[in-house]
Order: C-alpha cells, then structure tokens, then sequence
C-alpha cells in the first residue's frame, strides 16, 4: 500500500544525486513531501523501499510539452492523460505545458481552454507557459493578470506567420513587462523572413519532400533570430530564454550573450542531440515523422550541443514533445494527405525517453551525474518558478522522487513506451538506465517504466517568479 497519503514512506541507502553532489542517503517522505533526507539509520515507516544500488533523483520536470493541442484538423496524439503517464513512465514529475491565447482570443480564454484539457486528467503535476500571439492590451496589465493566476512565463514565436508570429515590437513589449513582474518571456527563435525565402524557391522549385523542410529553416535562420533576441534582452534588461536550440551558430551566440552578463538561457532538446538530418533522406512518408521546427541538424551540430550541456552554455534539456501518429502525419494539416513538406504536422513525440537519453551520456562518462539532474530536474524548476518545491530533494519539498536503476536496460521501441504514437525516433537505441520507481508527492505513479498513477493526481502548480537562477536556501 505504499504510497497513500497519510503514510510514511522510507526509501533507504540509494545514491541521492542533487544538481551538486552525490551522497549516500535515505529519503523519508510523509504527507506528500519529504521530510528527512540523510543518514536516518532506525526510523520507522509504513513502507520501505530499498534503493541500493541506485540513483534516487527530484523527480524530472519538463518545461516544453505540446499535450492535446489543435493543429490544422489534427491534434497532437497525447492528451493530458496519455502523456502525462508517459511522462511518470520515464521518470518525469511536473510538465509544463504551452497554454496559447490564439488571436481575437482572450489570454483568460486560452488558459481557462488548457485548464479544461488538463483538470482531473493528468497523473503527475503541471504548469502552463502562456503564448501571446497579439498584444491586445498593454503588455503589464496582461502579464499581471497570468502572474495573478500563476504563469510567470511566456511565449512568443518569431516565425508562423499565420497564427503565431509577433513582431519584435510585441517582443520588447512583453519583456519590458515581464522583466518588471518577474517573468520569463520564452523564444521560439528562427528568423521568418530567411524561411519565407527559401521556402519559396523550394516550392517554386518544384521541391516539396520533408528534406525541403530543413533546408527551408537553415542553422542560419535560428542563429539571425537568436542574435535579435539578444538585443531585445539586451535593450529591455529583460531575462530571456531559447526554447529548443538546435544549432551550433544559435549555441555560439547564446554563449557570447551569457559571457557578456545577460540572464541569457537556452534549452536544447534529445531530438537536436541524437538525431540528425539524415533522417530526412528516409522514404517521404518515414522522413515525414520527423518533421520539427527548428528542423533536424548535420550531424556536428549535436556534438557542440553536448558539449555546451556540459559545460552549462546550455542550461536545460526539455522535450518539445508534440507527436503525432503515423496516420495523423500522413494526413498532413488540411487532411486527405500533403502534398509538400509545409503541410506535414511538425513535431516528435519524447516526454518518456528525456531523462535516460540524457543519462546516456552520464554512463558513457562524458557528462556528469550531477549535471545530468541539474539540467533535466533542478534548473528548470529554479529557472520557472517551481523551486525548491519541485526539483530537489530537500525537507519540505514535494516528494516527487524517481529511484533510477542505472543497471536497467529498455530498448526505445514503440511497443515499450506509453506515448500515443505508434513509432519511435529512438527505436534504434537500447538505452541503460531507467527509472523503477517513480513518486508524484508520495503517490507511485511508475513502476519499472509501467504506468501506476491515476488520472487526476496530478494537480495545476501555480508558479512563482521565472527567469532567475536564484540558489532557493
Ligand atoms: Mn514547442
């Protein structure tokens, strides 16, 4: 009966990993949170687990998830029940979801939307980022009203013209509210104007399989809209934030931006650190399932990404999970079928494999273990307002714990995984390591990467101020 609520529950002589150390010790955790963490020796509890011989991480917290969203006549494939399961599954504990206010809608209107996909559905804890996609009333008064409902981050894109872009004016705006109500504004970073060009002469061209869709969005288009960005931070004094950067010109950049003191942050994903564009000279209808923006890079790209993960130029690895069946690809955005690369749903599933594929490279000996839980758990808790709540094990924090066995070995396979799609980009990739227990505040919701939370455990958590790496004690 582990993990009821008003029971103790003690998890004894794992290797407890923080985003600093590695020490040996036992996890005591009552009422939802934890209690005790060290050397506990007799205490008592309800239950006991014993972690010998593995890891015992904050639970992982995923800050880009794309769940139950609408594109063209589709939808992304998991809703806040199948992802979020997914999620527990590889070790996962609090998503943040992208709640988007689509123009002529209200920002209430789009969070109140998410908030009905969500209540009573999701297994772990979760947040929202909001997306603003027009500036229908000064940026304070809109920022302050999702501060006042816990959204201390937002999102804005410099590309999809036809329901998403703003300009760099609506940028500064947000910032310059943001940065005085201690919000993040989050960046979709890829130059429109250099995409818009190429597209057209690929379709003009005649070109319209998934391999047009990279070279339609090159390394270059990401690193030009970085660098406005930075500008932007720069001239607003705003913090700023990179979601999924993909390409080594875009990483340089943010490495020089950081150097120079901004509060300057980027997340890469797994996608940009183990796939590459070859993926796109697979037949049209296999390269269509890895259709994402930004796309897919050479293969070089990734080794400066794991490279900056490591040395901290990057901060976070989040997912940008936004999958879509074989089916709903193959459909393409207006149904019946695509017939070019611009009409095939962009996006790739990965809210269950982040946290093994990251570790990979931990059991490789190329990163560290301390690393390795600093950018999948505790960085974007601090990052987005979730810490020391969420991505720490400390005394009062939520019990969100995974118990990871580094022995464990999980071929990424389909059939394997718990995300509503019916392929995997990994599928290639045995991976060694893998949680066999997962706590969302004291509730089992995982074991040995099977489902065993409940729909509706999860709770919404209302954030507190984003877009400052302040040490929480
Ligand atoms: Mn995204």
């Amino acid at each position: 009966m582990v993990g009821s609520q008003a029971q103790a529950l003690l998890i004894r002589g794992g290797d407890v990993v923080s985003s600093e150390e590695v020490r040996r010790a036992d996890v005591f955790i009552r009422n939802e949170r934890i209690e005790r963490v060290g050397a506990l020796g007799d205490v008592t509890a309800d239950a006991t687990i014993d972690a010998a011989g593995k890891l015992v991480i904050p639970g992982a917290v995923d800050v880009h998830t794309h769940l139950d969203m609408e594109v063209g006549v589709t939808r992304s494939s998991d809703d806040f029940t199948s992802g979020t399961v997914a999620a527990a599954c590889g070790g996962t504990t609090t998503v943040i979801d992208f709640a988007t206010a689509y123009r002529g809608e209200s920002l209430a209107e789009g969070l109140a939307a998410w908030h009905g996909k969500a209540t009573d559905n999701a297994v772990i804890d979760y947040s929202f980022h909001m997306t603003i996609t027009e500036l229908a009333r000064p940026a304070d008064d809109l920022v302050a009203e999702m501060v006042e409902a816990g959204i201390t981050s937002f999102k804005l894109y410099m590309t999809y013209p036809e329901r998403l872009m703003v300009s760099d004016e609506v940028i500064s705006e947000v910032m310059k509210a943001a940065e005085r109500q201690g919000a993040l504004v989050c960046l979709h970073c890829e130059d429109d104007a250099t995409i818009a060009v190429r597209r057209a002469e690929a379709l003009g061209a005649g070109h319209t399989q998934p391999r047009w869709h990279a070279q339609s969005r090159p390394p270059e288009a990401e690193a030009d809209a970085v660098l406005r960005a930075i500008r932007l931070a720069e001239n607003t004094g705003a913090a700023c934030y990179v979601v999924h950067l993909s390409s080594a010109p875009a990483l340089e950049r943010v490495r020089v931006a950081r150097e120079s003191g901004l509060d300057f942050y980027a997340e890469t994903c797994p996608q940009y650190l183990y796939l590459s564009a070859e993926r796109y000279e697979d037949a049209p209808a296999t390269a269509a399932h890895y259709v994402c923006a930004p796309p897919l890079r050479d293969p070089h790209h990734a080794e400066e990404l794991w490279e900056g993960l490591k040395r901290g130029h990057l901060q976070v690895v989040a997912t940008d999970h936004c999958p879509f069946t074989s089916a709903d690809k193959r459909a393409g955005l207006a149904g019946g079928g695509w017939s070019d690369f611009t009409q095939i749903p962009g996006g790739v599933p990965g809210i269950e494999t982040r946290l093994a594929l990251v570790y990979q490279k931990v059991d490789e000996g190329r990163l560290g273990l301390t690393d390795w839980v600093d950018r999948c758990c505790t960085t974007p808790a601090k990052l987005f307002g979730l810490h020391p709540r969420k991505g720490e094990l400390i005394a009062g924090a939520d019990a969100d714990v995974v118990v990871f066995d580094p022995s464990a070995e999980r071929p990424l396979v389909a059939e394997r995984l718990h995300m509503n799609v019916d392929y995997s980009p990994y599928e290639d990739i045995t991976v060694r390591g893998w949680p066999s227990l997962v706590l969302s505040r004291g509730r089992v919701v995982a074991r040995d990467g099977e489902p065993a939370g409940t729909p509706g455990w999860g709770r919404f958590v209302p954030r507190g101020p984003s877009g400052r790496l302040i040490d929480g004690t």
